[in-house]
């Protein structure tokens, strides 16, 4: 494992810093900030901002300069990933295009595809939408029931999403679509590259018990895809599909240690604000929580060294995935233990702004259920890494 950078990455990161520094307005890195801008204002900002920082050459760090990226190694976007979770940067208004799509599309996609596809999604005038689940697929995905019906050298599209994330905002949908009338289980899917703005598409949003309604449903009624518009093949779905799941899952484990131990931080400050840092239980708990963030980080660090080596992680992104989403949940089960019943209501604590946290702990209730639940991430290490009888 190579715990350090090079001279070249450590500038970079300097560079960066200072751009993060002059470029985030003071407000936004307030602990409230975010959750008093409406929904649909605060998604705006988000967009704006992140195109701001392509533009000043802080985007697409590790991909090609032909294709827009800045052509950077995977330890400026290690760099990258740390110092926006560092500075409490936006969240990505783009990010599933931007963490999943894109490195599929770089692996999979046709030159076409890349030129079409990576530029624009970096200035953010294409947001991308994840449409895999539907009503009654999920953990098994592979039972999905939308079709795509060819006819010429187009595909009509008839089904449903659920769970979509960014639905009300997104411009375009990679779905896993039955391609091949039928086929049975993960044979006959494509991945297919569907516009949002057509008459056959319909988002509604999905209300969360959180307030915010940041996915939604997506209804597909003879929708048209062009044939050139199928990601990684025809009939290639699943394959396609397996390589995207494998970014989602496996994605930064450095910026994940970043932002989890800034919330250790400011779980701590709560802790010692409410009179509860002498609390031995606690204390023990919290001691267990730092010990996992500090694994999480070494064990991030390999990841970095394996693909700084250029090695496919496939099915071990499953590992990644396990241990950054139960470190995370576990973390902010000491703050609920911190608050009790209080961590349900508005302003529980007088002149302790704790909206950001309580936020993070109904958000960490969701980390191990997307991009494949825990359960299921369980028996993919059995059987896939550990090579254990099904
Ligand atoms: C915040 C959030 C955002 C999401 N965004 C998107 C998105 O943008 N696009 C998208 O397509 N989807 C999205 N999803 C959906 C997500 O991928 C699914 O919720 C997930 O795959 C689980 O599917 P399910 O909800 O249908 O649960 P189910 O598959 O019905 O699972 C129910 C329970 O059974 C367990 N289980 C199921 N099968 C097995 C098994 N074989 N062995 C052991 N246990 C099992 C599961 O672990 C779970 O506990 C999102 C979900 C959340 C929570």
């Amino acid at each position: 494992m190579d715990l350090t950078f090079s001279p070249r990455e450590e500038q970079f990161r300097g560079e960066l810093r200072a751009w993060l520094a002059d470029n985030i307005p003071p407000a936004w890195r307030e602990p409230g900030f975010w959750g008093t801008v409406p929904e649909d204002e605060a998604f705006e900002l988000r967009r704006d901002w992140e195109r701001r920082k392509y533009e000043a050459g802080f985007g697409g760090i590790q991909w090609p300069v032909e294709y827009g990226g800045r052509g950077g190694t995977p330890g400026m976007k290690a760099i990258y990933d740390e110092e926006m979770a560092l500075a409490r940067a936006p969240l990505s208004a783009n990010g599933l295009g931007l963490t999943f799509l894109a490195p599929t599309v770089m692996a999979v996609g046709t030159e076409e595809q890349k030129r079409e596809i990576i530029a624009p999604m970096l200035r953010n005038e294409v947001i991308w939408c994840q449409g895999f689940s539907e009503p009654d697929a999920g953990s098994d995905l592979a039972v999905l029931r939308t079709t795509g019906v060819r006819v010429g050298d187009e595909f009509i599209v008839n089904g449903q999403k659920i769970w979509t994330t960014n639905a009300r905002y997104g411009d375009r949908l990679f779905a896993l679509v039955r391609t091949e009338p039928g086929s049975k289980a993960h044979h006959g899917l494509s991945l297919l590259l569907i516009d949002m703005h057509q008459p056959g598409v319909e988002a509604r949003p999905l209300r969360q018990m959180s307030g915010a309604s940041e996915f939604g449903e997506v209804f597909l009624t003879d929708a048209r895809v062009k044939v050139s518009d199928c990601l990684g093949g025809v009939g290639n779905g699943w394959k396609t599909a397996m390589l995207l799941l494998s970014f989602e899952r496996g994605a930064s484990g450095i910026s994940q240690y970043a932002t989890f131990r800034r919330g250790y931080d400011e779980i701590v400050s709560a802790a010692r604000r409410l009179g509860r840092h002498t609390d031995p239980v606690l204390r023990a708990e919290l001691a267990r929580r730092l010990v996992e963030l500090e694994c999480l980080r070494y064990h991030a660090l390999h990841v970095l060294t394996k693909v700084e080596q250029g090695q496919d992680l496939g099915a071990e992104s499953s590992i990644t995935k396990l241990q950054w989403s139960e470190s995370y949940q576990k973390l902010f089960e000491v703050f609920d233990d911190l608050l009790g019943l209080d961590g349900v209501v508005e302003a529980p604590v007088p002149d302790l702004d704790l909206r950001l946290l309580q936020h993070e702990a109904f958000w960490t209730r969701s980390v191990t259920i997307w991009g494949g639940s825990s359960q299921v991430q369980r028996n993919i290490v059995a059987e896939r890494v550990l090579g254990l009888p099904r």
